[in-house]
């Protein structure tokens, strides 16, 4: 119970990767505020497992992310996890997705960055956690706008991790291959469906094929690395981009 004292806000953390960090982080004792969309009575649940303040911020909004950092009160660690992907050959890449999926993966860690900062620095103690991905290392086609934001994302935390180095505050990026997920989960069917493949051919030749170990990273690993990066131990790792992908980005 390390993190005891400390307030924790995962944005995206009502589903995949967010939730099993905020379950990680509140079983090390942290106060969690969660984040995201979902069924009211899921949120209502979810809220009752940990204690959790909740935020329904649309972090697509700036506005809606200063009202967040507001009500959240005092952010010791904050976890910019919320993303989204959108396949597409450059050339007939909608001009709006490409704006959300920057807004979402890139520009709202920036704000809830710089407001959660002052605090943390006055208080001579953050963890600042961003999610970036395999592909904050390498490309995948038709996914221009999610490797930018995730490059753009390790970069981003580089930067802040050197202007904070001396303020007791670090800030590392957490960067998965493909994790077992709701998100990655509801693809398999329809998957299946338009490459005319089993269950099996689709996990193993599509989703696993580039990842050696040929097993998803499993959410609850990926907690385990966010209450690493939180451990006294770990206050000399700052500005890291941590792959937990398999072997991917090793190839
Ligand atoms: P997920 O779809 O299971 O969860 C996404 C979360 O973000 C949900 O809580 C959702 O409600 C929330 N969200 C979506 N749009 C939002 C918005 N506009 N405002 C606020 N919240 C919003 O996804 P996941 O697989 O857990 O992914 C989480 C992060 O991990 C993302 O940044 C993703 O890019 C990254 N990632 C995922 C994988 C993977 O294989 N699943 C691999 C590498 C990186």
């Amino acid at each position: 119970m390390f993190l005891k004292g400390k307030r924790a806000l995962i944005t995206g953390s009502t589903s995949g990767i967010g939730l099993a960090v905020a379950r990680a982080l509140h079983a090390e004792g942290a106060e969690i505020v969660l984040n995201g969309f979902g069924e009211d009575s899921e949120i209502a649940k979810l809220r009752e497992e940990m204690s959790a303040d909740y935020s329904n911020a649309n972090l697509l909004e700036a506005p809606a992310i200063e009202q967040m950092m507001a009500d959240a009160g005092d952010i010791d660690i904050l976890v910019n996890n919320a993303g989204m992907q959108h396949v597409s050959p450059v050339e007939e890449f909608p001009a709006e997705k490409w704006d959300a999926v920057i807004g979402l993966n890139l520009t709202a860690p920036f704000h809830t960055t710089r407001l959660a900062v002052p605090g943390m620095k006055s208080r001579g103690w953050g963890r600042i956690i961003n999610t970036a991905s395999a592909h904050s290392l390498t490309a995948s086609p038709f996914k221009s706008a999610y490797n930018a934001s995730k490059h753009g994302i390790a970069g981003f935390t580089k930067t802040i991790a050197l202007e904070l180095a001396q303020t007791g505050v670090t800030a590392n990026c957490i960067s998965p291959g493909y994790v077992w997920t709701p998100l990655i989960e509801g693809q398999i069917p329809d998957t299946m469906k338009a490459r005319g493949l089993s269950r099996d051919e689709v996990i193993n030749d599509v989703l696993l094929a580039k990842q050696p170990t040929k097993k998803f990273v499993q959410p609850n690993e990926v907690g385990a690395l966010a209450v690493f990066l939180c451990r006294e131990e770990a206050g000399n790792v700052t500005g890291a981009n941590w792959s937990i992908d398999g072997g991917w980005t090793a190839g």
